[in-house]
């Protein structure tokens, strides 16, 4: 069974495993959910070799990201997490800012993206990314050999006509070595898949847009594809983002997901103050006041819960719900670790997940 962080760094103090170095605190279900932005460093005990751990903070260089502890059991893999810990950027970007983004300087993001790459393993790797757009997009990226990046949909063969430039798009799939995949991120679902057996990686970008758009879905499917992978031999890590807890969603999504998902009410959790609305879909539009799809955006109608159509997806396309690893972070809650466009005014930074396949691994 899989133990909740906290749970497993008990059961790490109390089996003695093996210290490596300083880690963040990690919150608990009762934690305030505004924490104090200074960063508590405490030692707890760590071994990846534990297979009961899930996820853990890692510092490197001045930087800490979060990682899957069975994605990083894979020694031909790197994967990453950012969090705002290290970086250059200035309030309201403080931090490790990797998105360019209005509110802060471009030369302040380039050396942070400069710092968080030679962290993940420097010039081994050529950074890959889309113009995210909250589609159900994917494309397979290779390298043409002289420093650039194509960009292909999956199941096309040739490369004469694939852009060079990052393609509009939110899923990004690679088997080739020295690639790294990376999505930014500020409150939407990062997702992370490995095909073990193949080698073949894919990073994903899902709000609520792209997740009514089976974005995810569809990106097991594109790998498949593509590389011919297994589903049911896929594993898949979701990062940080905002979580049900605070992901008040008006009706025209309720209404979205109702369209495109059969039950859709699992997806969504109850406002405090509507007691019935996330069980009953006609108890939300009577509640709300507004004859349906006539509700102002601005009115929520209930909290969306991303994880559950993320393992929905994951489900719906073959992939063992055992091999899906929850970072359970809520980028809104956390915001000393995390950029947070809905609770910080949209005046944020971008983290960024990040996957790509080692070059070359001694004894690998
Ligand atoms: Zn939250």
């Amino acid at each position: 069974m899989l133990l909740k962080t906290h749970e497993r760094e008990n059961a790490h103090h109390q089996k003695g495993g093996t210290f490596q170095g300083p880690r963040f605190e990690v919150p608990t279900k009762g934690q305030p959910k505004h924490a104090p932005r200074e960063l508590r460093r405490v030692a707890i005990c760590y071994s990846r070799d534990l297979n009961t751990q899930t996820f853990s903070l890692v510092s490197r260089d001045g930087l800490s990201w979060l990682e899957s502890a069975q994605l990083a059991s894979l020694p031909w893999l790197v994967h990453a997490f950012s969090t705002r810990e290290g970086g250059v950027s200035r309030p309201p970007c403080a931090g490790l800012n990797l998105g360019f983004t209005a509110s802060d300087q471009r030369e302040r993001v380039e050396q942070n993206r400069r710092r968080f790459l030679e962290a993940l393993g420097g010039g081994d790797f050529t950074a890959a990314s889309a113009r995210q757009v909250h589609s159900s997009h994917s494309f397979v990226v290779t390298s043409n050999g002289a420093g650039r990046l194509d960009f292909r949909p999956p199941g096309i063969e040739s490369t004469s006509s694939a852009p060079t430039e990052a393609p509009a798009g939110d899923g990004l799939i690679t088997a080739e070595a020295g690639v790294l995949l990376t999505i930014r991120i500020a409150d939407c679902l990062p997702v992370l898949l490995v095909d073990p057996r193949q080698r073949v990686v894919a990073a994903v970008h899902a709000g609520w847009r792209g997740a009514q758009a089976r974005v995810i879905e569809k990106a097991v499917g594109d790998m498949r594809q593509a590389f011919g992978s297994d589903p049911q031999t896929l594993l898949a890590a979701l990062g940080p983002c905002i979580r049900a807890c605070c992901y008040e969603v008006g009706e025209d999504v309720v209404e979205a997901f109702h369209a495109s998902f059969r039950d859709a009410d699992r997806f969504f959790r109850t406002l405090p103050n509507r007691p019935q609305a996330a069980t009953e879909r006609h108890s939300i539009l009577f509640l709300s006041a507004y004859p349906p799809g006539h509700a102002p955006e601005h009115v929520p109608a209930a909290r969306l819960d991303l994880i559950a159509v993320a393992r929905h997806q994951l489900a719906s396309a073959g992939v063992d719900p055992e091999k899906v690893f929850d970072a359970d972070y809520c980028t809104a809650c956390r915001t000393d670790l995390f950029f947070s466009h809905r609770r910080e005014g949209g005046a944020t930074g971008r983290q960024v997940a990040a996957i790509g396949i080692r070059k070359a691994v001694a004894g690998g």
